[in-house]
């Protein structure tokens, strides 16, 4: 770089340092997503998307890879994030305090709207034998990372089955790249994982190996399902991943959007309204969100709704 050229750069550089910030600057927004090969990553970075294309002049949203539902709902508590995506059955637990809140409800917990279903999934490869929940035992098993929403899922189906993860079986709890990798290079014989579905985490194992997806769905399960109303029992569609074409039935929770009361009536409800104002371009964003519309958006939310949410529900004449 010649002299002249350095000497402009600094002086650019110095000038950005010490000039006066602009009157209406934008507003910083972080949203917690949770690991980079799962669908949460997704839902943070396009609705960031969204808000950096058409409400540029206001906000500064940044998606952020976390540890998952538990970390997402412990960082909006603290105020660290603005925005971030958890599991109903965690939006539940944290706002009424049970589970990872035992005793210490999130009582600040706001709901904003619900996205795309997330199945509670045991995948294997099919070299390891393990066709049941119960062939696991003695085998290398990630259950989740702490934090994430699918260690609590894991630990429910362990019990379940009556398969003490400390004695039967080796237990991780490696972050979900990791465990997609780790079952790829034999370091592992199956994770937990709940996740939307297509999600890279299991597309991209499901291409290197071949897998297998294992059914939850036992007497104990279903009746789990029944005394909660935030599980359902389903299906991951036949086809959905390589080399898995058969049904596999499983249950269910939603991926909901979340925030705290502290956090602006402005803020979100400018960030639902350009959400449902563009909803078919989220949906096209990521075949997870395919299936999204309002009416089932409005559902399966535990925690109150922030009153910017309701703003505009009522506007559109969604809620009374
Ligand atoms: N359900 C997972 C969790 O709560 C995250 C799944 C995803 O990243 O899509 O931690």
């Amino acid at each position: 770089m010649s002299l002249k050229r350095m000497l402009i750069t600094m002086a650019l550089v110095l000038g950005l340092m010490t000039g006066a910030p602009a009157a209406n600057a934008a507003q910083d927004i972080l949203f917690g997503g949770a690991s980079i090969t799962g669908v949460y990553y997704q839902v943070a970075l396009q609705i960031s998307n969204l808000m950096n294309k058409y409400e540029r002049q206001n906000y500064n949203y940044v998606g952020r890879p976390t540890g998952g539902s538990v970390f997402n709902i412990n960082a909006i508590e603290r105020g660290a994030f603005d925005f971030g995506v958890a599991q109903s059955d965690r939006n539940f637990q944290a706002y009424n305090g049970e589970a990872d809140w035992a005793g210490r409800p999130v009582k600040d917990l706001r709901s904003v709207f619900s996205m795309h279903p997330e199945t509670v999934m045991l995948v294997t490869r099919k070299d390891t034998g393990i066709t049941k929940v119960e062939d696991i035992k003695g085998k290398r098993v990630n259950i989740g990372n702490p934090g994430s929403g699918q260690r609590h899922n894991a630990q429910d189906v362990l019990r379940i089955y009556g398969i003490d993860p400390n004695r039967d079986i080796r237990a991780e709890g490696l972050q979900q790249h990791e465990a997609s990798r780790a079952l790829v290079d034999r370091h592992l014989d199956a994770f937990f994982y709940t996740v939307g579905n297509p999600s890279a985490a299991i597309e991209e194992p499901a291409t290197s190996v071949d897998i297998r997806m294992i059914p939850l769905d036992s007497a104990g399960i279903k009746s789990m399902v029944a005394d909660h109303p935030y599980y359902i029992m389903t299906r991951i569609p036949a086809g959905t991943y390589r080399g898995v074409d058969y049904d596999v039935p499983t249950y269910a929770v939603t991926a909901t959007v979340i925030t705290n009361a502290n956090v602006s009536d402005q803020a979100v409800y400018d960030m639902v309204k350009t959400v449902f104002e563009n909803l078919d371009e989220l949906k096209a964003s990521h075949a997870a969100f395919r299936n999204l519309n309002p009416e089932e958006m409005l559902q399966g939310l535990s925690a109150p709704f922030h009153p910017g949410a309701v703003k505009y529900y009522k506007e559109k004449g969604w809620m009374e």
